[in-house]
């Protein structure tokens, strides 16, 4: 079978398909997904090329979630941020403040409370929202058609309550 990019269609008629159990499922059914999928990535490939895949699964997700759910001409970068906040709690991805904002130096920090990925998680020695960075890059890449390097400087999983992001771009 030849090789067909993802795109958001690919996602189905959920609402067809799920006409009882509805389009939500457990948090704890995404986490299962999500880690296993990296514990695999993790042992075949080593933690730094995991982190990168996942990090490159995020972006898509990300720029095929702005095409579809935030996407609208002449979006100013203020109605692109309230857009953005309600669609991330929609969704349930998280609850999305933005710290800080200089558009005009591409230097964005934002945080997101009750992370889907993280929240709840143990404490470790690293942040582990690398989807969340690939996520808010390819976000922001398709607003501002520059490429952006996000990183995640505080996580549930370093002991913060919030994840907080660092956008720069470039
Ligand atoms: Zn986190």
């Amino acid at each position: 079978m030849s090789y067909k990019p993802f795109e958001w269609k690919d996602l189905g008629d959920i609402s067809t398909g799920r006409t009882n159990l509805g389009p939500e499922m457990p948090v704890a059914v995404y986490r299962l997904f999500e880690f296993t999928t990296k514990d695999v990535l993790t042992r075949r490939y080593g933690a730094e090329t995991a982190k990168e895949i996942i990090r490159e699964c995020g972006f898509i997700a990300g720029s095929e979630f702005y095409k579809n759910v935030i996407q609208e001409d002449n979006l100013t970068f203020d109605n692109f941020i309230s857009k953005l906040q309600k669609a991330i709690l929609q969704y349930k991805i998280g609850v999305l403040r933005i710290e800080s904002a200089d558009i005009a130096r591409k230097r964005i920090t934002l945080t997101v409370a009750e992370d889907i990925d993280c929240s709840g998680l143990d404490v470790a020695d690293e942040a582990v929202c690398n989807y969340d960075e690939g996520f808010i890059a390819g976000i922001l890449k398709c607003y501002t058609g520059c490429d952006w390097d996000v990183l995640e400087i505080d996580c549930w999983a370093t002991g913060d309550r919030v994840c907080r992001f660092k956008a720069i771009g470039r």
